[in-house]
């Protein structure tokens, strides 16, 4: 049997390896840091860091393909591998995802429509930007983000320290958030779920629903939007591509060269979920079914100070999924809960 490489050993590496058992394929994880959710699920995990030449190269040795859960893997680590096996999804879809500014760009190339931005590297660039696109405008750092973490909200004159190279966005008046996750196979094949309504919380998402109370065409505009994507990058694997619905139509706020968060609910409401569908993908098998079948809310559970998990175990109609994360703090993902509203084929 094949194996996948995964870098990463966070709750999307237990996920994908989850999903890849039941295809027969055996999953090798690489992780810095230990006790990662995914080593709990796989025979093979690797603890070292990104740095460990001999570590990657053993690493990259076993498998068949590598793929990633979280796209900050530093280049010179992506390199050595590649050098040995295939890295799905490529490189490029990497390059640009890791890169406010190059995404916005690329973006911006294939015709799509994304917030009015501005390059911020130092006080005067930021105090230029805001001239230019006014407030309440949010400074992001290029790199590393997620979560809303290294980002701030301009509203008046006060004007934050500039610490990192940055992107100053315009800010959105969006309706609603959606999201749509895609897959592409390396036939050229694309299978999109449907979009998901998406509700933050302190920048964390929240929930997620499905369907999206939204009109048939914009959720096809935003299908055909994630096409175009995945097919401009040459991708291999599944995508989740964020998106904000304004009166004058759908803008990209931003894409994740993995699976998403977003696409959780896919796991109890689709025959092939977002995780089979990226194992069969990189693997080169066909795509899987990702038409929906239910009707679903997918319910974030984020750590607090006082955590029943129990409690989404008796719902009914509802299925619980938890990473297996020994610390719980506050703000951390430690699980998820799919809760079956109708079934709807
Ligand atoms: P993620 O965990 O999704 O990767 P992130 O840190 O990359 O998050 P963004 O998706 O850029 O952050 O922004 C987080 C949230 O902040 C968005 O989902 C949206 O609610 C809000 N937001 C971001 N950019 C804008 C904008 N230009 N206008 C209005 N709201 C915005
Ligand atoms: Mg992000
Ligand atoms: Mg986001």
């Amino acid at each position: 049997g094949s194996t996948i490489g995964i870098l990463g050993g966070g709750q999307l590496g237990r996920m994908l390896a989850l999903a890849a058992a039941p295809l027969g394929l055996r999953v090798h994880i690489f992780e810095p840091g230990a006790d990662c959710p995914a080593a709990q699920v796989v025979d093979a995990c690797t603890t070292a860091p990104y740095e460990d030449e001999d570590a990657l190269r053993a690493f990259a040795q076993t498998c068949d393909v590598v793929t990633y859960e979280f796209e900050n893997v530093p280049t010179a680590a992506l390199d050595l591998i590649e050098s040995l096996v295939p890295i799905r999804p490529n490189r490029r879809a990497l390059a640009v995802s890791q890169d406010r500014i190059a995404e916005k760009e690329f973006l911006q190339g294939i015709g799509l429509n994304v917030a009015p931005f501005a390059a911020v590297d130092d006080a005067a660039s930021l105090e230029q930007a805001v001239t230019t696109l006014g407030t309440p405008s949010i400074l992001k750092t290029r790199r590393f983000g997620y979560d809303g973490k290294g980002q701030a909200r301009i509203s008046d004159a006060t004007l934050p320290e500039v610490t990192a190279p940055s992107v100053l966005e315009g800010f959105v008046d969006f309706t609603a958030e959606i999201s749509v996750i895609g897959a592409r196979g390396l036939d050229g094949a694309t299978v999109c779920f449907d979009p998901g309504q998406n509700v933050h919380l302190d920048g964390i998402l929240h929930t997620t629903t499905v369907p999206a109370p939204l009109p048939r065409n914009l959720q096809t505009d935003a299908v055909l939007i994630a096409g175009r994507i995945l097919n401009a990058l040459d991708y291999v694997g599944v995508m989740g591509v964020e998106l904000f619905v304004t009166p004058q139509g759908l803008i990209v706020n931003e894409i994740a060269p993995r699976v998403h968060n977003s696409g959780h609910w896919t796991q109890d409401a689709c025959v092939t979920d977002q995780f089979a569908q990226h194992i069969r993908a990189v693997a080169g098998w066909p795509l899987g079914d990702g038409q929906r079948h239910s009707d679903a809310v997918m319910l974030n559970l984020i750590g607090t100070d006082a955590d029943d998990w129990a409690q989404f175990a008796a719902e009914p109609a509802s299925a619980l999924h938890l990473y297996g994360k020994s610390e719980c703090r506050p703000g951390r993902k430690m699980g998820h809960v799919n809760r079956i509203t109708a079934r709807s084929r």
